[in-house]
């Protein structure tokens, strides 16, 4: 059966704060309803509090909703102690915003990469998932002894990213995982991630400000505004004709990014 991460007509509204208290503040996600399927890449964009890390956080069950709910293979995914959760942890993996500097810098490589294993409780051969993993983000056996201070920034970015990878995981989740990151960086990161799509099928959404890096990674793209859903369809669509006020500041903004970097604006996928 072909894997399924969906969620359905979720909502949630965060308590007001200070003087807001009594008001309710406005709904930070409402009404969102999406689906992955291994091999997908959805590209989810939106401004600066369109929602996007409240629907990642929901979907990483690390957050409630209050209305709606998320499945993977038709079972529930609600947020609660971690052994409760290990069977999702081990499918639905994340890579965070700049994924190096989540490295504890006292553990060397082979230490960073055993601990997704043991929190997980995933038996088997942890050597041989070990040097899987460093193999998949091309790193030589070699570095397992070294400390993230004795790595290079790409280096580092590609350990971050081999700790998703050591559960073997078939989704990944991506929150701005390039933003921050100097242009080497940014597509050492964007080259890895689109190998583990278009090489080894597993299924992304890839959340960023950033058009252009969704253009390269997603065939399919959701535009998120005011905790609301208002566009979506092929990137390639997106790009071309953005039918919202959001999504045409979005391509517009990508645009401008882009006239100023040595390498061409990536071609959408069709
Ligand atoms: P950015 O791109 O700036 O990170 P975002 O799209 O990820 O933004 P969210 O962080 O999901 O947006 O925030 C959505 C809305 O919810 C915003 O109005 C934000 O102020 C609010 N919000 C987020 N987290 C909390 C919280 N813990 N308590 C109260 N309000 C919150």
């Amino acid at each position: 059966m072909n894997a399924v991460l969906s969620a359905e007509n979720l909502g949630l509204s965060y308590p007001g704060r200070g003087l807001l208290k009594q008001r309710s503040a406005p709904p930070a996600l409402q009404d969102v309803s999406l689906s992955i399927a291994m091999g997908d890449s959805i590209g989810l964009v939106g401004g600066s509090g369109a929602g996007k890390s409240t629907l990642l956080r929901i979907l990483l069950a690390l957050e409630k909703p209050d209305a709606g709910t998320v499945t993977f293979n038709d079972a529930p995914v609600v947020p609660g102690p971690a052994p409760s959760l290990r069977w999702y942890r081990r499918a639905v993996q994340y890579i965070p915003q700049n994924p190096a500097a989540s490295l504890d810098p006292g553990m060397n490589v082979e230490r960073l990469l055993l601990e997704p294993l043991r929190q997980l409780r995933i038996d088997g051969d942890h050597r041989r998932m070990i040097l899987d993993a460093l193999q998949r983000v091309d790193l030589d056996p070699g570095m397992l002894t070294r400390r993230p201070r004795e790595l290079s920034g790409g280096q580092k970015q590609r350990v971050a990213i081999a700790r998703a990878l050591v559960p073997a995981p078939i989704f990944l989740l991506a929150d701005e995982p390039v933003s921050g990151l100097d242009l080497p960086l940014r597509n050492t990161v964007l080259a890895l991630i689109e190998q583990l799509v278009h090489r080894d099928g597993l299924g992304l959404l890839f959340v960023s400000h950033d058009l252009a890096a969704v253009a390269r990674l997603c065939s399919q793209t959701l535009v998120l505004s005011g905790g609301r859903i208002v566009e979506q369809g092929s990137t390639a669509a997106v790009y071309a004709k953005p039918q919202t006020v959001e999504a045409k500041e979005l391509v517009t903004a990508a645009a401008l990014i882009h006239r100023f970097l040595p390498a061409p604006l990536p071609a959408p996928r069709p």
